[in-house]
């Protein structure tokens, strides 16, 4: 772990502390939108994997876009149509926020917050969520992977069997994550994800 990594672990969640200055944790600051009229940046693989970096949830940050697809999808005019639904804010348009609902009734919903710039470099400014995990600054929580996972990735793919390539994305992900911890070194672990993991099935390496 870099010093800027050590430095970063002690700072505050400025997007936390910004939806408690201006008050947007109020439903009324926001208006629902499908996620095709978000202007959120798009990521490579590689930026996802550093905004991701210590998420061990993988698995659950796929689903809980599942779930979000599946909801909005039997309530879509379109029937058949997946869409994925996303809150905008007027005052704060830097800001998306995502709704995760869970289909059983005694788990809370949790809001996943994401502050953009389209010019940085690194254009995901901050990540937080109502979630336990939600205000760690480095990596996300499983929820925040997902959002910027679904708007800043998945739906830029061209692809009709969406389930197939998310599956496939996170897979790659877990495996490298999980070869990360025999070697740091980046190339190896694209050798290891083009090569080598084919070959087996790869099922339930995360607990
Ligand atoms: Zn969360």
């Amino acid at each position: 772990m870099g010093a800027e990594m050590l430095k970063r672990l002690h700072d505050k969640n400025s997007l936390k502390e910004r939806i408690i200055q201006y008050d947007l944790a109020k439903n009324s600051k926001w208006k629902s939108y499908d996620a095709t009229d978000c202007d959120f940046p798009e990521l490579s693989e590689d930026q996802l994997r550093d905004l991701t970096f210590g998420i061990f949830q993988l698995r659950q940050a796929k689903s809980y876009v599942a779930e979000h697809l599946e909801k909005e999808k039997s309530s879509s005019a379109s029937p058949g149509a997946k869409n994925f639904f996303v809150e905008l804010c007027d005052e704060q348009p830097d800001i998306v926020r995502v709704k995760y609902q869970s289909r059983f009734t005694n788990a809370k919903t949790r809001i996943s917050y994401i502050q953009f710039d389209e010019n940085k470099k690194q254009p995901i400014v901050c990540c937080y969520c109502t979630c336990s995990a939600g205000s760690r600054t480095i990596g996300c929580c499983s929820h925040s992977a997902a959002t910027l996972w679904y708007l800043g990735y998945q739906r830029h793919l061209i692809t009709p069997s969406y389930v197939q390539t998310s599956e496939k994305y996170f897979d790659h992900v877990e495996a490298s994550q999980k070869y990360s911890a025999y070697s740091s070194s980046s190339e190896e672990d694209m050798k290891y994800t083009l090569g080598h993991r084919t070959d087996s099935d790869g099922s339930d390496i995360s607990q």
